[in-house]
């Protein structure tokens, strides 16, 4: 097993490198003060501190299962298990499905990768296109497998997202061949545009649908969640509470006291939307002034521009970026196999505009000698 690349790298650079690696949401964005007068409001609290359920306090699942339900999937707080991070649900999960065959899209998630991995897991890939996966070398692999993790929405690394067409055909494909979906969603809410219908929404007793507040909100928090049927909530509970027997209790009363102005929220996720598609509007202008050669596909949300430099091999471009302080993750870190070298991903919610400039000037320039 090899660490996560992105972690290298992220622990190598110091306060003077641009980086466009990590998969970082903008610290400027975080709602400090509003989190700040949530966390007087429950300190003072003596529950707050004591050992808490590990399928998370009810309010908190409650208010998960709300948003489900406004997007009209029917959601309880008993189909809600709060994890430490939506990591730690893969983790879960990677460890029920221990040793099954599972299809993932080329490229994919590496946190998802590495955890598949390590927990045995016989990993198929389908390639995916900019409207999600390519639906016949899917049902080819999914028809063995019968289990698959998908990220439909801004996808990491791509930021590629399902059309509607392929999200029903996933959905009558897994239901088709009796399979299961674990659908992975921490970019969904960072739309520029519309929020897209889950594939889960579609086969709900077939799905686990993941989802974080480390992208809308802040990732020091740690909370994240699964949505799945009553019975297989149950399941994963035995693994959850051999872990860590319940998610951090401070974490999720803090939360759950800030998200009780359910406005205030809202209101943070517009100006987050607001602010990320300006900044990929930005980078992508840098980028076809000074990296014209550079072939990618706009996001339409999420944090990432991805695409490749048909000459150049980008571990080497990155090696010679590093000595000039600008950082960012080759491609291949997102395959299993047949890893194309040329192929870059970009992280454009992270940086300043300037530095967004400064750095895609210096790529240039290294590109250029
Ligand atoms: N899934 C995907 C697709 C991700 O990109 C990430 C974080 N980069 C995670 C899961 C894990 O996020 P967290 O544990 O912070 O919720």
């Amino acid at each position: 097993m090899k660490r996560s690349f992105i972690r290298e790298i992220l622990e190598s650079i110091d306060e003077e490198t641009i980086s466009f690696a990590g998969g970082l949401p903008n610290s400027l964005l975080f709602p400090v003060d509003d989190l700040k007068s949530s966390a007087n409001n429950i300190l003072k609290k003596r529950d707050v501190w004591q050992y808490s359920l590990s399928n998370g306090i009810k309010s908190l699942r409650k208010k998960i299962a709300k948003e489900y339900c406004k997007d009209g999937f029917e959601t309880t707080s008993d189909n809600i298990l709060i994890t430490t991070g939506s990591q730690q649900a893969l983790y879960i999960l990677a460890r029920y499905f221990e040793e099954k065959s599972i299809v993932i899209e080329a490229p994919s998630y590496l946190g998802a990768i590495n955890t598949f991995k390590l927990n045995n897991l016989n990993i198929k890939t389908a390639p995916l296109q900019k409207d999600g996966i390519e639906i016949k070398a899917f049902e080819k692999v999914f028809e063995k497998a019968k289990l698959t993790y998908l990220i439909p929405d801004f996808q990491n690394p791509t930021s590629s997202t399902y059309s509607k067409s392929k999200r029903e055909k996933v959905a009558k494909i897994i239901k088709k061949h009796k399979g299961i979906i674990i659908e992975d969603s921490p970019y969904s809410e960072l739309f520029f545009e519309e929020k897209n219908k889950s594939i889960s929404s579609l086969i709900p007793n077939n799905s686990f649908h993941l989802g974080s507040f480390s992208k809308t909100l802040c990732p020091s928090l740690r909370i994240g969640w699964i949505r799945a049927s009553k019975e297989l909530i149950n399941k994963l509970l035995v693994i959850k509470e051999s872990i860590d027997l319940h998610s951090c209790g401070l974490s999720q009363h803090l939360l759950n006291e800030y998200l009780k102005d359910d406005k205030k929220y809202q209101t943070h996720l517009n100006i987050l939307r607001k602010f990320y598609k300006e900044k990929s509007e930005y980078f992508c202008k840098q980028l076809d002034t000074y990296l014209p050669e550079f072939v990618y596909n706009k996001p339409k949300g999420g944090m990432f521009v991805y695409g490749e430099f048909k000459e150049f091999d980008s571990f080497e471009l990155l090696n010679r970026c590093m000595k000039r302080k600008v950082v960012f993750v080759p491609g291949c870190e997102f395959y299993v196999k047949n890893k194309n070298p040329h192929e870059i991903r970009f992280n454009f919610t992270n940086s300043s505009l300037e530095d967004i400039t400064k750095g895609i000037k210096i790529i240039a320039q290294e590109i250029r000698t």
